[in-house]
């Protein structure tokens, strides 16, 4: 059966994901921890097939990284901390939003001016428009200003992009990938990109720590993508709905710290208020962040490989902070509210399609001013950030009334945004990152081809589900 026939099937089975059968008395029994998008599409999948399941989670809330935060924001406005735009070739997320009932909104605007801050000056053009590197104060090749910015990412990296082979195949990567296995500034400047050229690619964003691999991957898998979308009232309401579904098999505030196993069964501790409580059953599937998994003990030890694999692996280091302003000021000049900066920072506008006067400038900051921003208090986060939000959108101080920040570097149960393969993990670690151990199996973004998406997150559930239940057979 291929992915889409999986799907399709998963779609005619919908009405199971609000009527979880009652499990028969032998029916296999699955311990899943984290109630993420992994978790629960696993949970929901094995309760469709008559399992028994258990969801450990660490928080108080389903959802995991994909979390909208709704204070301290006025007039019910609300803005994401984590996940934020589902692309039109993300099948699983938008099989969810249909099974849910969720309505979705464009995520990108389709019309006004965006803003680049390079180099020190402030370049306005129209809003998804490639930057015109004429208005750029860096040294670019003749070659590189002849062909643009787009031109430019196509000959240094996107034109290498099917030799990557197919990333949903399952044991990609297959043939020689060496090449790739570097990090994106050294592999831009080795197909003949200058240093200013290095710096434009994916501006507003550092990915410095990101293996080219990782980087084609996705944007392979994106290659087909013409829509983007959200969903309205907040990406956390798919988590919710999921939630609900399967709400007697969540035990919420039960962090899990060891698991055991031998040819016959698991059990799983977890820790709930100071207090240890071991459950036992057929399988176990870890779905927490490769941090967090590395810290769980289990017994017998991991494989060397799998020890390897979830303690090298990096994440993303990210953090989001929002400012609440009393007007959406921007759209009085044409502009989108969108902006990138060589701060590093990425701006986008959350209250598009919300309704009211207020609106909510977001600020997406990665790698080191991430770290640093995690350092700071509140209150030092926020006039950091409305400090570079000024020299974007000017007139962001004389507006603005409230911020709120999430940090995914310090946040106890994600410690990073997503996982980060540095140069040569991909080819080291991925295949044992998805190798289950014994009764112990793995998903999460981090396990399937679209990494640090919840399209990646809903169709590893799937795979390990998938997986368990002809194994039960
Ligand atoms: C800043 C940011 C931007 C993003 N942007 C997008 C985007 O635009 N579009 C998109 O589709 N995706 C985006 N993503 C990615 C998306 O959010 C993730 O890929 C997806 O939500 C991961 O789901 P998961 O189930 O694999 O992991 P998680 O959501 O992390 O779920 C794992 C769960 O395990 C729990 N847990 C951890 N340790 C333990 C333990 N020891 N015991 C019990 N429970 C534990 C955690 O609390 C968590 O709830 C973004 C993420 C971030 C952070």
């Amino acid at each position: 059966m291929n992915r889409r026939e999986f799907i399709g099937r998963v779609a005619t089975a919908a009405p199971a994901l609000g009527l979880a059968r009652q499990a028969a008395p032998t029916a296999p029994r699955a311990i899943i921890i984290g109630a993420g998008l992994a978790g629960l599409a696993a949970a929901g999948q094995l309760r469709e097939a008559g399992w028994e399941v258990t969801i450990l989670e660490a928080r108080a809330r389903p959802g995991g990284r994909v979390f909208t935060l709704r204070a301290p924001f006025s007039d019910g406005l609300y803005a994401e901390a984590g996940a934020a735009r589902i692309q039109d070739s993300h099948e699983y997320t938008l099989q969810y939003v249909k099974q849910l009932n969720l309505a979705l909104d464009p995520f990108w605007p389709t019309e006004g001016h965006s803003i680049a801050c390079v180099a020190g000056r402030r370049i306005r053009g129209p809003q998804g428009a490639p930057l015109d590197l004429a208005q750029v104060p860096l040294d670019f090749t003749s070659e590189e200003r002849t062909m643009g910015l787009g031109g430019g990412l196509v000959k240094f990296l996107f034109s290498h992009m099917a030799a990557i082979g197919d990333p949903t195949a399952p044991d990609w990567p297959t043939g020689d990938v060496s090449r790739f296995e570097v990090p994106i500034a050294e592999f831009c400047r080795t197909n003949g990109a200058s240093p200013a050229f290095v710096k434009m690619v994916a501006l507003g964003h550092d990915l410095s720590g990101m293996s080219t691999l990782q980087f084609l991957r996705d944007t392979a898998l994106g290659a087909k993508t013409r829509q983007w979308f959200k969903i309205r009232g907040g990406n956390d309401r798919l988590p919710a709905a999921l939630a609900a579904t399967l709400s007697d098999h969540i035990r919420y505030g039960a962090a899990v710290v060891r698991i055991e196993q031998d040819d016959r069964s698991v059990r799983v501790t977890s820790i709930t208020a100071g207090t240890h409580t071991t459950i036992s059953g057929d399988f176990v599937i870890g779905t927490a962040p490769t941090p967090l998994m590395a810290a769980i003990d289990v017994s017998p030890a991991l494989p060397e490989a799998t020890r390897r694999a979830l303690a090298e692996v990096g994440t993303l280091p990210m953090a989001r902070v929002h400012l609440q302003t009393n007007r959406r000021f921007w759209l009085d000049r044409d502009d989108t509210g969108w902006a990138a900066t060589d701060d590093p920072m990425d701006v986008w506008d959350y209250t598009r399609d919300q309704p009211g006067r207020r609106g909510i400038l977001g600020a997406y900051l990665s790698g080191q001013v991430a770290k640093d921003v995690t350092a700071m208090t509140t209150a030092a986060r926020e006039r950091f950030v409305l400090d570079r939000m000024e020299r974007a959108h000017p007139g962001t101080k004389a507006h603005f009334e409230a911020s709120a920040s999430h940090s995914w570097i310090d946040d106890p149960w994600a410690r990073g945004a997503s996982a980060e393969f540095h140069a040569g993990q991909i080819s080291r670690h991925l295949r044992a990152l998805r190798t289950p151990v014994g009764r112990l199996y793995f998903a999460g973004e981090h396990t399937s081809p679209w990494t640090g998406w919840m399209n990646g997150a809903l169709e590893s559930g799937h795979r390990v589900a998938a997986a368990l239940i002809a194994r039960a057979r």
